[in-house]
């Protein structure tokens, strides 16, 4: 039962002072790597996919494999999209089962941060899912030298921070206090007294991206002030990368020899994070308190009148087209009964994410259009029940 509410998760960490790693992935041997680091300290742990990266992998080829690993993980999990630039990819995100979203538009005037973001978690909600909202403006690209972004640094403001968590209703809020995507030099100077502020004034779990560099105890006062997820990604990248000129240079040659090692290195630097930030040994407690990530299935049955083979298949073919494109869909299968006799003839297999969902799908105005000129017209004689999983398929 790995898969678990992310709220639930990071209102844990936030009502008990320790923070959550997030950390990005670029592989399967980050994936394999961070969970290992994860179960080996008994921590909860989020797995991330940044948008910024989806130059380097395919995302809706790697995140079956990420639901997969999380699902078998022994500790509780949340998958996150971050730095979400849209709501058609926050959308994609959450259909290929991510179930945390992050909305970047803090680079844009707080109106329109607002405005954006309220459009996102209003499609989030209806899926379940909480979100994650910036405010302020943290430079930097992960996993890049800060100095080929040198955007200008925006401090998060106590009053604007009230007022956008209050007109979005984001759940965790990302702030900028200081810290910086990739690397940077020198030493970040982090503006505590405004943390502890924007803290007392929310009350809700906050992030820091641009972990990478900080001190073991700029991340303890930063936990100290309501931080509950941390960002981490740069440090991983570098480490990993160490490996690999290591093996260069002792003239490892080929794919698998060059990257032979990175695993364990990563997951090493992941155990350091979790020691460090207090999440280890917290599994079992958010196992506990945390709802379990459950999907919904929506079944029909049924038997088509005035339409032949040919206009049946297109018709589920035109569904599983619009279906799968609405928000909180996971997938759209479409069956005929083996035996031609069969009391009903065919069958939909809508997957939801959520249980909410069943609610959202139903009024969604692409399922409503559908149903209305296509499905029902020739779908008189149905049984529509939906289902929700019993337990997580891998328990
Ligand atoms: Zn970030």
């Amino acid at each position: 039962m790995p898969l678990v509410n992310m709220k639930d998760m990071l209102d844990h960490a936030h009502a008990n002072g320790y923070a959550v790693g997030a950390f990005d992935l670029v592989s399967l041997d980050f994936l394999d790597a961070i969970l290992r680091g994860a179960e080996s300290r008994r921590a909860p742990v989020i797995l991330s996919l940044a948008e910024s990266h989806f130059a380097y992998f395919n995302f809706q080829t790697l995140m079956p494999a990420v639901v997969a690993a999380a699902r078998h993980s022994t500790v509780p999990v949340a998958i996150h999209l971050d730095h979400g630039a849209s709501l058609d990819s926050a959308v994609q995100a959450i259909n290929l089962g991510c179930n945390g979203i992050m909305v970047d538009s803090s680079s844009a005037p707080l109106e329109e941060n607002i405005r954006l973001t309220r459009k996102i978690v209003t499609m989030a909600r209806g899926c379940g899912i909480p979100v994650e909202g910036e405010l302020g403006y943290v430079p930097g690209v992960e996993g890049e030298d800060a100095e080929r972004h040198p955007g200008e640094m925006a401090y998060t403001t106590v009053d604007e921070a009230r007022r956008y968590v209050a007109e979005t209703g984001v759940d965790f809020l990302a702030v900028s206090i200081g810290t910086v995507h990739g690397r940077m030099r020198g030493k970040p100077e982090l503006d505590f007294q405004r943390l502890a502020q924007i803290n007392q004034a929310l009350g809700i779990p906050l992030v820091i991206h641009g972990g990478t560099g900080l001190s073991d105890d700029q991340f303890r006062q930063l936990i100290d002030n309501g931080v509950a997820k941390i960002n981490y990604y740069t440090a991983l990248a570098d480490a990993a990368g160490r490996v690999i000129a290591a093996n260069a240079s002792r003239e490892a040659r080929g794919y698998t020899a060059l990257v032979a090692g990175i695993g364990d290195t990563i997951q090493a630097e992941v155990e350091r994070c979790i020691d460090l930030w207090g999440s280890a040994d917290r599994a079992d407690a958010v196992l506990e308190k945390a709802r379990p990530w459950r999907a919904v299935e929506h079944v029909i049955i049924y038997n088509v009148e005035g339409l032949d083979e040919a206009g049946t298949h297109a018709m589920m073919a035109e569904g599983r087209r619009v279906l799968s494109a609405i928000p909180g869909v996971l997938e759209v299968v479409t069956a005929e009964a083996l035996k031609e006799d069969a009391a009903y003839r065919y069958s939909w297999l809508v997957r939801f994410c959520h249980p909410a969902v069943v609610d959202s799908y139903r009024d969604h105005p692409d399922h409503m259009a559908f149903a209305d000129q296509h499905f029902r017209p020739v779908a008189g004689e149905r049984i529509s029940i939906d289902y929700q999983d019993v337990e997580d398929s891998s328990s």
